[in-house]
């Protein structure tokens, strides 16, 4: 292997290792839930949970060089002297940690991200796949979808939801029709959902728009 090749490998390696840490920063957090802990206390946790296993600890009591600087700007600055691609990676995961960025994973491309706009974000803002659109514009109807697929109640209301929809599009429907249609559909989709209506009851109703519609030719 040449020494590209080695580097490379070697730094896939720590970007794996990266990853578990944040993974399992993120179970911390996740199991510990409420009452929200400070952020030094989850890196102190994850310490002790790998002293546990290990018996040594990785972030803690690893000196890394600082000094003071002036910027060109003449302001006065911490600066840090790291040796290893390793002493970046643990530097940037302590400092993460320390300012409190909260990193989240995306509910629909599963990458790391960091929500600028709210904390309960739960979508990147990367492009998605060959969309085009991002993960935070469309990964909730993604997941609906997703939803909708395995459930035949959904499945049914979104066919004919479709299908009617269709007919506004054609004018064969006013707007006010389909919203009226629209809100009742939707309550007999969520009594079937919570099963006080019956699933055949639920697609007969649906189905009866239909019919009506071949025998009306229209409206
Ligand atoms: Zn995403």
């Amino acid at each position: 292997m040449d020494v590209i090749g080695l580097m490379s490998e070697h730094l896939k390696t720590y970007q794996e290792a990266m990853i578990n840490e944040i993974n399992l920063l993120m179970n911390f957090r996740a199991v510990m839930g409420a009452p929200e802990k400070s952020p030094m206390e989850y890196l102190y946790m994850l310490e002790q949970y790998r002293h546990e296993k290990t018996g040594r600890y990785y972030y803690l009591e690893r000196p890394f060089r600082s000094f003071y600087g002036a910027l060109p700007s003449e302001e006065i600055v911490e600066l840090y002297e790291l040796d290893t691609v390793e002493d970046l990676f643990s530097f940037e995961f302590i400092k993460m940690s320390e300012r409190d960025i909260f990193i989240k994973k995306c509910t629909n491309c599963e990458r790391f991200f960091i929500p600028r706009r709210r904390a309960d974000a739960e979508y990147c803002d990367r492009l998605f796949a060959d969309t085009n659109r991002k993960c935070s514009e469309i990964g909730a109807m993604l997941r609906y979808e997703k939803k909708v697929a395995g459930n035949p109640v959904l499945e049914a209301h979104k066919k004919a939801y479709r299908r009617f929809h269709s007919r506004v599009r054609a004018k064969k429907m006013s707007q006010n029709e389909f919203r009226l249609w629209s809100d009742e559909a939707v309550s007999k989709r969520d009594a079937c959902l919570a099963g006080t209506l019956p699933f055949d009851e639920f697609v007969a109703w649906l189905e009866q728009g239909r019919l009506r519609r071949a025998r009306g030719g229209g409206r």
